[in-house]
């Protein structure tokens, strides 16, 4: 859901260091928790959280993120001198960027919907928070009860 309003929020974050920056225009088209092994791994972080955009409202500035194919149709990017990730792109979503809600300037401004891929969520992860929960995503059935 977006109204007219939502284009005038912006995004603004960076990486670690600061080299990398970018700006996101407009409200997320949604903001979720992945708990699959690749995020994990790709963050070193038991979950990641993502907000998602249309691939030309976001706005690099700074250092040229270094790019890297996570598996196939996948690309993420991360900062070279300081290691932070910074986004994710598959096939799966073509026209979207996912960047990471911890890396925005304001992380609490937006507010996560639903946890994904909790079929891969650690066993020692317990979570209050009363979100909808799915085995993989949205796109592949109902919530978990
Ligand atoms: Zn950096
Ligand atoms: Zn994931």
């Amino acid at each position: 859901m977006s109204s007219s309003l939502d284009r005038l929020v912006e995004h603004r974050g960076r990486c670690l260091c600061g080299a990398v920056q970018f700006v996101a225009r407009g409200a997320p088209r949604w903001v979720a928790h992945c708990h699959c092994d690749s995020c994990r791994r790709a963050t070193s972080a038991p979950l990641a959280t993502y907000a998602g955009f249309a691939t030309e409202d976001v706005i690099w500035s700074g250092q040229a993120r270094t790019r890297f194919s996570s598996s196939p149709g996948v690309e993420r990017s991360f900062c070279a001198r300081c290691g932070s990730p910074l986004s994710f792109a598959g096939e799966r979503w073509p026209g979207e960027i996912h960047l990471f809600v911890a890396s925005f300037e304001n992380p609490a401004s937006v507010s996560p919907e639903v946890h994904v891929h909790v079929g891969e969520q650690l066993s020692w992860l317990h979570l209050g928070d009363g979100l909808p929960r799915f085995a993989t995503t949205p796109r592949d059935g109902p919530p978990l009860p």
